[in-house]
This record gives structure tokens, sequence and C-alpha cells, in this order.
């Protein structure tokens, strides 16, 4: 009697496609919002450090002055946290793991010298208003004084 029971799912499942697939010759798709993996728009990054104290693991790490960002992919536990801090929106999460290392390492993302170029001509430029906006400053606080002394009446 159980035979009876399953046999039209039997039936069905002789017309149906199978579910498994050939992997790895056919590529795994992955789901839409499945957590994979870090990945950065590097030359879209302001090195504002963010996504590093937002990581619970201290898994990543930039350095302003080299132009990089660093991810320690075997300490990301994939949360997710850096991707919403980041205030340019230069990181995603990637569906799809990473392939499988037999060693630990730091993987070293690098901006071109192109956007290294034009970081530090902004920062040349700003430092160059800053020096001037401060010497402006101290002459119309020397003017003033002087000011002060001329019309301070002679004992
Ligand atoms: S996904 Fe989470 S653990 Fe991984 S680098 Fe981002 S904040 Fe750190
Ligand atoms: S939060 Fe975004 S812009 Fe800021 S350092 Fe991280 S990746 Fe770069």
């Amino acid at each position: 009697m159980a035979i009876l029971k399953f046999a039209p799912q039997a039936l069905k499942n002789l017309f149906l496609k199978p579910v498994t697939t050939t992997y790895p010759a056919e590529p795994y798709v992955y789901p839409e919002r499945s957590r994979g993996h870090i990945e950065i728009s590097i030359d879209d990054c302001i090195s504002c450090g963010m996504c590093v104290r937002a990581c619970p693991c201290g898994t990543l790490a930039v350095d302003r002055n080299a132009g990089t960002w660093s991810i320690d992919r075997m300490d990301c536990i994939a949360c997710g946290f850096c991707v919403e801090k980041c205030p340019k929106k230069c990181l995603t999460m990637v569906p799809g793991y990473q392939t499988p290392g037999g060693e630990k390492k730091t993987e070293v993302f690098q901006k071109s010298p192109e956007v290294m170029a034009a970081e530090e001509a902004k920062r040349k430029e700003a430092a160059e208003k800053a020096k001037a906006a401060a010497a402006a400053k101290a002459a119309a606080a020397a003017a003033a004084k002087a000011a002060e002394g001329q019309e301070t009446p002679a004992q």
C-alpha cells in the first residue's frame, strides 16, 4: 500500500529535469543575496577607515599614504558591516566564495597611480589654502594690534 502512496511522485519525477548539477563542469549559481566575499572598487576608496572601525574581526587595514586597502580573508565572517558603513559605497558583498588556499595571507589592493597623484594634488591644494588662511589671519591680527597701539593716547 505504501508504494501506491509514492507512485504519483515517482511518476512525476520521471518527467522532471534532475535537481542535481554537474558541478564543477557546470558552475554553481549562488543565490543573489548570499554572503560570499567582500570586493572593493579601490579607486573609489577615500581611505576614511570607516570600514576598519566597523569590522568586528580586525580583518581590514587602510594605509592612506600608501593608497592601500587590505583584508585577511580567513578572518572575515562576511557580516557585511564594512559594506554598510562605507560612505563611498565602494565595498560590495559578492556571492561566491574565495578559492581555498593553503596559507593565511593578506590580500592588498592598491590605488592606481592616477588616483594617487590626484589625491596628492588635492592634499597639497588643501594644505596651501590652510597656510594662506593662517597667514591672512595672522596678518589681520597684527594689523588690529598695530591699530590698537596707534589709537592708545600717549600718557
Ligand atoms: S564582512 Fe564583516 S568581518 Fe568581513 S571585513 Fe567586512 S566587517 Fe569585517
Ligand atoms: S569605508 Fe569605504 S571609503 Fe572608507 S576606507 Fe573603507 S573602503 Fe575606503
